[in-house]
Formats: C-alpha cells, structure tokens, sequence
C-alpha cells in the first residue's frame, strides 16, 4: 500500500496532537515537545544545526515552511486562545481569537525582503538581505501563543532560526505555539529544530541562552527591564517596550465616532495590548459629548470623587507598577474588589481626572480609563507628550484639523499614529499594513518584519553588467 503526502501529513498531524493531549513525562527526556529543551545550550546548538541547514535552501522553501505554518497553526485557533486566558487570566476570548487571526494571516514573509540594485558606468551593486543566524527571543505574558508565531514567521522568513525564552507565565499556551510551528516546519520539509525553546523558563536560564556565542541577535518583546536587559548585553538587540498611549480629541473631530472609536480600541483584549488607548486627553468644548458617545458605546462613567481615589490608588499603587492581579480583567470584577457594582457587560469603565492622576501617566493594562480635560489643543498635545514620555510608542488623534494632526505627530515622535480610528487599525485589524506582535520603538525598527532580522549586504560587480557602455564590445 502506498500512502500520499496529504495522507502522511494528516497521520502525522493526528499523532502528535494525541501525544500532546496525553502529555509526556518530560523529566526523563532531555526534549520535552517539538522543539522545547531542557538544556539550553542544547537548543542553541540544535537551532544552530537547523540554520546551517537552512542557508542551503531557497526563498522558495522558506515561504513554504510560512505556508505551513501558517496552514498548520490556523485551525488551533480557538484552542490557542482558550488556553492563553485560562493560563493567563487576562483579556477576552474574542479578542484573543482577533490577534491570533491577525499573527497568523497578517505576518509578512520572504515578500518583504525585496533586494535592491544600483549601476553607474563602473558597474552594478546589488544590496542582499542576509540572515543573522540564531536569534534568541524573549516573549511576553500579554500575547503569548501570537508572538511566538508572528516572531517564528518573519525571523525564519529572514533565514534565521529562534531560540524561544517564553515567559513563566504564559508557558503552556507558549510551548504548544512553539509545538505547532516546529510540528509546521518539519512538514513543510524544513529543518528540525529551526525554532526550539526553552523548558520550564527562568531568568537564569534565560540569561544562559542570551550570553551563548553562537545566539548571535536578541530580540525582546516586554516590558522596560527586559529591554534594558538585552540592550546591554552586547549583542545586536531588537527591543519591544512599553507604551502608554495618549488619545487627544479636540473640538473638530467627529466626537460621536471618536468615542466609539476609543471604547472599541481601550477594551481591545482588555487593555492589555501596548498599542491600547491607556488614557484619553479631551478638549473641553467637546469632552462632555465625547463621555456622552462612549457610555453609549459600552463604557461606564464613575463619577464618585471617593471612588475614583480608591480605584486609582488600587490599580497602579506605585509608578509604574499596575496591580498585577487586575491586569487584562473585566472592568466590572475590577470594581467588585474595591466594593463597587458595575453593569458585567462594561466594555471600560471611564473617570474624570488630573492629569498627574497615577492611571494617566503610568502603563494600567487593564479596562479602566482616565479622561482628563484640556482647554485646547495645544495643550492636548503638550500633555500627550507627557503621558507618552518618550516610550516612542503609540499616540492616537482625533482631528479634523490637519495642523493639529502634524503638530502632535512630530511632537509625540511614537512609532505608530493613528490618526481618526482606534489604535488596532495600526495592526492591519481594520487597517493599512501588516500585522507585528514586536513593535520595535526603544530600537527604532518600528513594527518588525522579516527585513529587520538580516544584515543588509553589498555585492560590488566591477565593471560586469553594465547594458549602456559594455566594453566587451566596443
Ligand atoms: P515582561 O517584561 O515581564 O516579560 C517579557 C519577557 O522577558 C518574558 O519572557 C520574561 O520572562 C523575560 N524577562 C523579564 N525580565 C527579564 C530579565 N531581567 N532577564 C531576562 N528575561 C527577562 O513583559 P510582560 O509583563 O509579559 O508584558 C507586558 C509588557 O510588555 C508591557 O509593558 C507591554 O507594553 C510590553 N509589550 C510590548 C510590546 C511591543 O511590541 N512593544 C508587545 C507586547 C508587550
């Protein structure tokens, strides 16, 4: 009996999904699941091996092994999400299921790295993207399963392989992106071991992994210490921070679509996502519609001086430090454990504040949303750039006025802008562009694609492939 590839593909498919839902004594294997070591040095070496194989093969078998995994990691969707939000507790099911559509249908691959010619009477020069080698990837809690298959893409799309440190806390949903994406691989006809990880992550084993001589580039998707971390570690480094995105509305925007706008991008997986409107900046003349527009989109006004003090001082009791267990709830649960009822279905809860509010000028990543009134643009702007604080992240405007508009966008100097829309169209979701789970401001690479993750090279032709003045001839 024969047996052909699709049916093959499906066996295989089929045997490792019942041995993942079996699940394995890990401790006596030094490899745990596809891809995942116990031993760091052991998954360098193993991702070194693959990349060496991968440089003999073409562009052609690197879209393949993308094709795949794209193919491969699809119809896990839903479990990819119900497992991050049980392991997590953070965010919503649909939201979820919103980002993981968006990493896996929205990741540029081999497309992006289009080489690029010049020619003058000495000859031609062709300009290469080349691969760095092994690249060492940290991940984060807030969108586990999503970046480890964005990153998996564009890194390998660029002709690297990836060593996984995923975060502790969202290490179940992580490893079984890691599983798929190794399990895509291999049936695509890729290399083994071309993305491995680590198992059972720890900031030592991490630490090991980023001083190995053979991980030649870091790239960490997280909050500030992890950025700084790979930024002085002497390695070339791609850092993904935080953000704390201002959304300014002055008096001719649309107010109606503006309020909704913020809701929908503020209540985006609640909250959790850098790019989410953090705190809303309204100019007077307009603020009291703009609330008007946004409870009538899902948020709750709390108006109780007492309460918001409560709320604000239970939500981010120090700079820069969010009360983590109420990251990514609902706004109503948040509530309940200061004493107060909300409606369930509140998609954020929203309050008046001063603009030294603590929710206004630090990072809350949960659904629950200050609003401070401003008497103009101009000073709009001036306390957006405050709240953004040189994160080099996101802004949002709603404007109808072009000099606003170019004014807060070369003072804010975030990577991303959204002008009239909520923050998740920068993401493809409703918008222009590619997806990206590693939005690379502190490093400037902004929204990573494939190209970000190679060296660009020169190839000088002397005298060769010049059309006009071909010597050969004359
Ligand atoms: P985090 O900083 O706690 O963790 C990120 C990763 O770094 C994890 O894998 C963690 O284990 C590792 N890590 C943390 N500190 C480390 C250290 N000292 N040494 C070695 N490894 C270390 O991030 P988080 O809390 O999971 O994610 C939320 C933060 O990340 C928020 O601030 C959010 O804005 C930011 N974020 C940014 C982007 C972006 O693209 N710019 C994307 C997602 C999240």
């Amino acid at each position: 009996m024969t047996i052909d590839e699709k049916t093959l593909e499906r066996i295989v498919a089929l045997v490792s999904k019942e041995l993942t839902v079996r699940g394995a004594d890990t401790s006596t294997f030094s490899q745990c699941v596809a891809g995942e070591y116990e031993d760091v040095n052991e998954a360098v070496d193993a991702a070194y091996a693959a990349q060496k194989q991968l440089l003999r093969m073409t562009l052609a078998d690197r879209k393949r092994i993308t094709d795949s995994i794209i193919r491969h990691c699809a119809p896990h969707i839903e479990e990819l999400a119900h497992m991050e939000l049980e392991e997590t507790g953070m965010g919503n099911y649909k939201d979820k299921l919103t980002k993981l559509n968006a990493a896996i249908y929205g990741t540029p691959s081999v497309e992006d790295l289009i080489p690029g010619m010049d020619a003058n009477d000495f000859g031609a020069a062709m300009y290469e993207f080349a691969p760095f080698g092994v690249i060492g990837a940290l991940t984060p809690s807030t969108n586990p399963p999503e970046t480890v298959i964005n990153n998996s893409i564009v890194m390998i799309a660029a002709g690297n392989s990836v060593v996984f440190s995923t975060h502790p806390n969202a290490y179940r949903s992580s490893r079984r992106a890691v599983q798929l994406v190794s399990e895509a691989i291999e049936l695509a006809g890729g290399p083994k071991n071309l993305i491995t990880s680590i198992a059972n992550p720890t900031i030592e084993k991490t630490n090991i992994m980023m001083k190995h001589p053979k991980v030649i580039m870091l790239c960490a998707t997280g909050g500030p210490g992890v950025v700084r971390t790979i930024l002085s570690s002497g390695k070339k480094g791609i850092g993904a921070g935080a953000g704390n995105p201002p959304a300014l509305v002055d008096e001719t925007a649309d107010v109606q679509q503006a309020g909704k706008d913020i809701v929908n991008g503020a209540s985006y997986d609640n909250n959790i996502p850098c790019i989410t409107e953090k705190a809303v900046v309204a100019v007077d003349s307009i603020c009291d519609a703009l609330i008007d527009s946004m409870t009538k989109n899902g948020a709750y006004l709390i108006k109780d001086k007492e309460i918001i003090e409560k709320l604000t001082a239970f939500c981010m009791p120090k700079e820069d430090s969010p009360n983590k267990k109420m990251i990514g709830k609902n706004p109503s649960y948040i509530l309940k454990q200061i004493g107060v009822t909300i409606p369930d279905d509140t998609r954020v809860a929203i309050f008046e504040a001063a603009e030294d509010n603590m929710l206004v000028m630090n990072e809350q990543m949960m659904p629950i949303l200050p609003i401070v009134r401003v008497k103009d643009a101009e000073a709009g702007i001036t306390l957006c750039e405050r709240i953004e604080n040189n994160r080099r992240h996101t802004a949002i405007c709603h404007s109808k006025n072009m000099d606003v508009v170019t004014e807060m966008a070369s003072r804010v100097q975030t990577t991303i802008f959204v002008v009239n829309g909520p923050c998740y169209t920068s993401m493809g979701i409703g918008g222009v562009g590619h997806n990206a789970l590693t939005i690379a401001g502190p490093t400037g690479e902004g929204l990573t694609s494939p190209r970000v993750f190679t060296r660009k090279r020169k190839i000088m032709l002397v005298d060769s492939f010049n059309i006009r003045n071909n010597k050969m001839k004359a």
